[in-house]
């Protein structure tokens, strides 16, 4: 709750959605609380949340800086994990919450992260004085290329594009050349999208090669084994289509922190039951939204003129409506 309250102060609230063409012809404008009254579409910059959630931790909760090396189980049936400067931790739970190429995930026998076949850039343009956007998200969609930005602060506007391209490609670490990259990417695209991108610090800049991985029943193993446990990207990662892939990391942790409180309180021997009893739950919810997202992107990454017109001139203007596109935000959960 205090979580909640402190980011609800901090941050903008968006309050609607503009879609446009790549000559900046508006396609389809909405507003949230016109479709449901009860929604409320924060955006958030990363550091922000982080500093905010851990801001509620007791200080020195948290030890930085400590990669995970190896990881294996020992006799007393614990998890040891040792990091890169040779510490050793051992831990009766362990959450693995390490991301899109997680070592966790891989030792608990996870499959390397599927690439789709679109990559991203994304940075945060920084306007001194004060930006000059309307709280929305904007959405401008080419052919097999896309773009959108979004106020998050009075003075920071975070931007991307997102490319089709058949492999990943060489990781690139001058930020000077990711930003020339992107802006070549949309030369003749609205002039504000350029506009924020000549105003965004080079080192704000990444590309990231979008992946994702469906966690067939039966075939992908279980979210929990032997005390050890997988939360967000490093278990369900997916496309950034439907701009869930944190808010679903985030309902995880919650899911979690409620069922091992529970167990906990039950006593130790309820833990394995409440890490499994965790997996269920958030499968249902994050198995579709990886599919829905996948499926998202591809169809916006088409790049055949006909599909596009078709998109850009019917669908987005008559036929797309807004409720469906929210509903999938909604997620109710047990107060801790
Ligand atoms: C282009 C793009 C746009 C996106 N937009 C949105 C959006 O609008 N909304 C949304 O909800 N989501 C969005 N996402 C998805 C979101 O960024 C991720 O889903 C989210 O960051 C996952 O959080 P996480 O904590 O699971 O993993 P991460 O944020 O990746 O955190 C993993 C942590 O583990 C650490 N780590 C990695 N390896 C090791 C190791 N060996 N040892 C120790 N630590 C390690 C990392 O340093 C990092 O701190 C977007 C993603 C992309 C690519």
């Amino acid at each position: 709750m205090g979580v909640g309250n402190d980011l609800r102060s901090q941050f903008l609230e968006i309050q609607g959605m503009v879609v446009k063409s790549e000559d900046g012809r508006e396609l389809r404008s909405f507003r949230f609380k016109d479709e449901d009254e009860s929604q409320e579409v924060r955006a958030v910059e990363r550091r922000i949340l982080l500093e905010t959630l851990a801001n509620q931790l007791p200080t020195d909760s948290i030890q930085f800086s400590s990669k995970l090396a190896k990881i294996e189980r020992i006799e007393t049936g614990e998890t040891l994990l040792e990091l890169e400067d040779g510490t050793r931790l051992s831990g009766k739970i362990v959450i693995g919450c390490d991301g899109i190429r997680s070592p966790v995930a891989k030792w608990m026998g996870f499959s390397e992260p599927r690439y789709v076949g679109h990559c991203a850039f994304r940075g945060l343009g920084f306007f001194p004085e004060r930006m000059p956007y309307e709280p929305k998200v904007n959405y401008i969609y080419g052919r097999g290329l896309r773009a959108g930005y979004v106020p998050v602060s009075p003075t920071k506007v975070y931007w991307f594009i997102c490319f089709n391209s058949p492999s990943p490609g060489p990781k690139i670490t001058d930020p000077s050349v990711l930003k020339k990259q992107a802006r070549e990417l949309v030369r003749n695209w609205p002039s504000e999208l350029l506009n924020i991108i000549d105003l965004t610090p080079d080192d704000t800049i990444i590309r990231t090669p979008l992946v994702d991985r469906w966690l067939w029943p039966a075939i992908s193993p279980p979210a929990s084994s032997g005390g050890v446990v997988l939360v967000g990207d490093a278990w369900h990662p997916m496309t950034p289509n439907l701009g869930q892939g944190a808010c679903c990391a985030l309902e995880d942790a919650v899911v979690l922190a409620k069922k091992l409180s529970d167990a906990l309180r039950l006593g130790p021997e309820s833990v394995e039951g409440a890490l499994r009893l965790y997996g269920s739950e958030r499968w249902p919810r994050i198995f579709p939204l990886t599919i829905r997202a996948n499926l998202v992107g591809s169809l916006l990454q088409w790049d055949n003129p006909v599909v596009c017109s078709v998109r850009n001139n019917v669908i987005v203007p008559k036929l797309v409506r807004l409720g469906p596109l929210l509903e999938h935000t909604n997620f109710e959960f047990e107060p801790l």
